[in-house]
């Protein structure tokens, strides 16, 4: 079965590895601060801070900007579920904002005409919006900032596609329009560390709250102490998590960033190739905005909504891992539990009667191309 994402790992991986495996830190060494510092400089931003997921950097991210309970969290409903959980882990509740029907990300229309009606109508409104880069290509960041000082919430970036992806000609993670950036290397995703996540900033303050959440609010520094005298002393000072990456999996990380740049031309060599020769076809292919550079995460057709059933099925069959990006997160039992319902977001729930997301990752040879490209194909002249 060609699947619909994979990593690729070499040797230069392999050895980067190894060699953490014979040192004498396989975690809390100086990897993780290695990679943090290459991460920074390949996004520029001020910091990073490396995490055991992204899951985890979603929900200290929320933390560090103050989520807690009677907060609400909005974001879109085309993403993963760790998009919205990371709300309620913090006590706080979430809301749906509908997405673009051509980008498939956050609409800012959307967004402006839900946040004027809850202001309106003496509604909650947002203490943090989390716009998903989905697919891996940026949401309108510009227009979202906006609205942020408008409305006065915080933004926090789920960047989990889109490491490598500009916007502006700027690397996405370098937080010009947010106040943090996630990331995941989970091994579907860009670039991985097997398991692990990344928060990027350039706010010192919440840098600080970051670190102490990611490593159960513990410090040694001297300067925060109540006490200086006894040598083996340490304190925590709030509530924190053992969120922290190993150095095993930052050595891989930073492998894998040194070969981002390949990986995303990879991908666009795909996504070009897809867009050759899939055109003519009763498919709609990705559209993209013009201001921003999609990392292709994910290459999502839309079609007849009566045919993705069976298209999906036989593509299967024929050895091909398509998927479905996503399923609403509302409409997953534990959400309907909290008492949301269907129709909630009408453009959300269209567009996942129609989607099939097709294989892209940076091995994804040419034959295979052609493979997918004419099972495809003979499926839908097949069932014209
Ligand atoms: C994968 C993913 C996550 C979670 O990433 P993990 O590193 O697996 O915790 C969060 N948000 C989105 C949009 C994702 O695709």
């Amino acid at each position: 079965m060609i699947p619909y994402g994979r990593q690729s790992i070499n040797d230069d991986d392999i050895a980067a590895v190894t060699e953490v495996l014979k040192s004498d830190f396989l975690t809390q060494g100086q990897q993780v601060p290695n990679f943090e510092h290459e991460l920074s400089k390949y996004v520029d931003a001020q910091f990073s801070i490396a995490v055991n997921s992204a899951t985890s950097a979603l929900h200290i991210a929320c933390l560090a900007l103050g989520v807690g309970k009677d907060d609400y969290v909005w974001t879109s409903p085309i993403s993963f579920v760790a998009s919205s959980n990371c709300a309620l882990y913090c006590g706080a509740s979430v809301d749906f904002v509908d997405i673009n029907p051509h980008t498939y990300n956050l609409c800012p229309n959307a967004l402006r005409q839900k946040l004027e009606h809850h202001k309106q109508y003496d509604l909650p409104l947002p203490k943090v919006v989390i716009p998903v880069h989905f697919s891996g290509q940026v949401c309108d960041m510009s227009a979202i900032s906006i609205l942020a000082e408008e409305f006065d919430f915080k933004i926090i970036e789920d960047a989990s596609h889109a490491i490598g992806a500009t916007y502006l000609n700027k690397k996405v993670g370098s937080c010009e329009f947010s106040d943090i950036t996630i990331f995941s290397f989970h091994p579907v995703k860009i670039i991985t560390c097997g398991e692990g996540g990344m928060l990027t900033t350039n706010d010192k303050q919440l840098e600080k709250t970051i670190r102490m959440l990611r490593s159960h609010c513990i410090t040694r520094e001297s300067n925060l102490l109540h006490n200086t005298t006894d040598p083996w002393y340490y304190e925590q000072q709030g509530l924190g998590y053992n969120y922290r990456m190993t150095d095993i999996q930052a050595a891989l990380g930073v492998s894998q960033l040194s070969r981002l740049d390949d990986f995303i031309s990879a991908r666009r060599n795909i996504a070009k190739q897809y867009k050759k020769t899939l055109s003519g076809l009763p498919i709609t292919l990705p559209a993209q905005s013009s201001e921003q550079s999609s990392a292709w995460h994910l290459y999502v057709i839309t079609l007849d909504e009566r045919k993705r059933l069976s298209i999906f099925k036989q593509l299967r069959e024929a050895g091909i891992g398509v998927n479905v990006h996503y399923i609403p997160i509302y409409f997953q039992p534990f959400y309907q539990s909290l008492g949301f319902k269907k129709g909630l977001c009408p453009n959300a729930e269209v567009y996942y009667q129609s989607c099939i997301t097709l294989p892209i990752y940076p091995d994804l040879n040419n034959e295979q191309q052609i493979q997918i490209v004419q099972s495809l194909k003979n499926l839908l002249l097949k069932d014209k």
